[in-house]
């Protein structure tokens, strides 16, 4: 298209509400605004990328055999009363009402509705398996919308969901969609993991994260680059050092330690590592103390601790002062030698250690040379976050923690859904059996904007050939030189012809203004037309390197074409 007819609107300085690199960049190189907190309208730039985006999921998708639909956002509260999650929802949901007080939930997701499709019109094994999808707008009031399109209140999502007949057609579901995603964040241009997820008490066999590696993310994943195996710091596992202790194992003491309750100052203290000190957490949970016992290098891990406990990290708290008196301690000085009416819960690496500290349950007392199994006894198991540097626990590599955007998520539903709504078939055996379920998410939205955030310099976008809005921009240096314009039409002509998205910068603009905007928008190749076109003479660059080429314009179109083979 001709840049002069087109709804381009760069700027210069990016809004003062923007931290990150992708919501600035969006808004400067005119791909959305904000109508609202959380609340964007996309402009054709903008558009263009998305549809880019939504055609590699549709391509990839199709190519597994699941089916486009489109649901409607307007979702009556009867459906989510049936899968008992009106009330479970909280605040997160956009409520509304008719005009005749019946309500309405703006969906969030979409679990119930496809359920409810699938359930009407499917009853046989013969037609399952089936995998249904969408792309559309979601609506979630998240308490901090916020990172441009990373946090959005309204966002658009791809939502597919299997039905199967059972856990194997389950397991092949998921992997096909595994797959899919894959693919998909890898034409993106994302450098991406796929971490196994923690599914909480709410269950479900199994669930995978696909996380776009990058510093804005907001969650902490570690990686084996030695194997695939890779986490989400809740649910990450290590494997224990190989430490066999030679030391004896001496007789437990108590000793003074002054207003030392904290790890830091007793290992000062002490003049000893905190690795040699276990450190006592305390929890009250449903009336009961639980006593998590780490080393004091070491963080708790809250989501494998509730997983042991059977709960939720919300139903836990921390046990107060007079919890930890009424167990017959001291707070400060808490420890799991003779404390009774306490569960104790030991991590793994306390088991490894010889001689160690814990608090004595005494004010301005702790016991030196401690042994687990000799002094006190409890559960052993894996309590601690793995961080940078733990080994690998499928491989024994180091591992390595980045931080990651969560652009898509896979979810093993199994018959949550189906029981709870009745979504059954008949068996070959003519039985009625609840369909096994799965659902599959990709915010779309969020991968634009993690595109951006892995692709850019400081002077703009730079997008991957896939996605990009155009693939390349002509720009003649004065517009108002006829051989440079005619030039420019032609090569636009050409560029076209063989299929490709082109901008004609026809504007009258300095060509400074024309590169920089070239720049900012991130068109991956630019061809600009001077005065060397009466030497048959164009320059061509790509938008991820500085060079700058100058070539003959009989060979451009090749050069154009190997340019696009190359990338794709
Ligand atoms: P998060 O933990 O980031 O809130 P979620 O677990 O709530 O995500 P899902 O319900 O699994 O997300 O939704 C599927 C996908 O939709 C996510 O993987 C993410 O890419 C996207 N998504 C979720 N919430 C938002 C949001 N508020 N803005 C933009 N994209 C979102
Ligand atoms: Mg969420």
């Amino acid at each position: 298209m001709y840049m002069s007819k087109m709804f381009i609107p760069t700027l210069k300085e990016a809004p003062n509400d923007s931290e990150i690199a992708s919501h600035k960049l969006m808004i400067r190189a005119g791909l959305a605004r904000s109508l609202t907190s959380g609340v964007y309208n996309y402009l054709p730039l903008g558009l263009r990328v998305l549809d880019n985006i939504k055609n590699i999921i549709r391509e990839e998708l199709n190519e597994k055999d699941a089916q486009e639909i489109l649901c409607s956002a307007l979702q009556p509260r009867e459906l989510w009363e049936e899968s008992e999650r009106w009330s479970d929802y909280g605040k997160e949901m956009f409520r509304l009402e008719d005009r005749n007080g019946r309500a309405f939930c703006l969906g969030p997701t979409h679990e119930e509705v496809f359920t409810n499709i699938v359930r009407r019109e499917i009853n046989s094994y013969k037609q399952l398996p089936i995998n249904l999808y969408q792309i559309q707008n979601k609506y979630r009031d998240e308490m901090r919308p916020r990172f441009g399109l990373l946090r959005s209140r309204e966002f658009i999502m791809k939502d597919a969901y299997s039905f199967d007949k059972d856990e194997a057609g389950l397991n092949k579901s998921y992997e096909e969609m595994y797959d899919a995603y894959g693919k998909i964040f890898s034409r993106c241009g994302l450098d991406w993991r796929a971490v196994l997820a923690d599914t909480g008490v709410i269950g479900g066999a199994g669930s995978h994260q696909f996380m776009a590696l990058s510093e804005v993310g907001e969650s902490d994943i570690l990686y084996c680059n030695n194997c695939s195996y890779a986490a989400d710091k809740e649910k990450a596992e290590f494997m224990l050092e190989n430490q066999v202790c030679e030391e004896v194992k001496l007789c437990c003491e108590k000793i003074y330690t002054p207003d030392n309750s904290k790890i830091e100052e007793l290992s000062t203290f002490l003049g000893e590592k905190r690795s040699k000190i276990a450190k006592s957490l305390v929890f009250k949970v449903n009336g009961k103390l639980v006593l998590a016992l780490i080393r004091g290098d070491r963080e708790l891990n809250m989501v494998k601790l509730a997983n042991e406990l059977k709960t939720i990290e919300e139903y836990i708290e921390m046990a107060s002062e007079e919890d930890i008196r009424g167990a017959g301690s001291e707070p400060g000085y808490i420890g799991p030698v003779n404390l009774e009416n306490v569960e104790i819960l030991v991590d793994r690496e306390i088991q490894q250690l010889s001689n160690f500290y814990t608090g004595a349950n005494e004010k301005n007392y702790h016991l030196k040379n401690v042994n687990f199994g000799v002094d006190f006894k409890g559960k052993v198991l894996d309590l601690v976050d793995a961080s940078e540097g733990d080994k690998c626990p499928h491989c024994g590599n180091l591992m390595r923690m980045e931080r990651g955007i969560e652009v898509g998520q896979l979810f093993k539903l199994g018959t949550k859904y189906s029981n709870l709504m009745q979504c059954n078939f008949l068996n070959e055996k003519g039985e009625n059996m609840p369909m096994i379920m799965g659902c599959y998410g990709i915010g779309v939205t969020r991968t634009l904007a993690a595109i951006i955030e892995k692709h850019h310099d400081d002077k703009g976008i730079i997008w991957p050939l896939e996605v990009a809005p155009y693939k390349v921009i002509v720009i003649p240096v004065n517009h108002k030189d006829e051989a440079q314009m005619n030039a420019a039409k032609d090569i636009y002509r050409s560029l076209r012809s063989i299929g490709l998205d082109v901008i004609l910068d026809d504007r009258d603009q300095r060509a400074g203004v024309k590169f920089k905007d070239a720049d900012l928008i991130g068109i991956p190749l630019r061809i600009t037309i001077g005065r060397k076109i009466s030497e048959g003479i164009v320059e061509y660059k790509e938008r991820s390197n500085d060079n700058i080429e100058e070539i003959s314009i009989d060979s451009l179109l090749q050069r154009v074409q190997d340019f696009i083979v190359k990338k794709n």
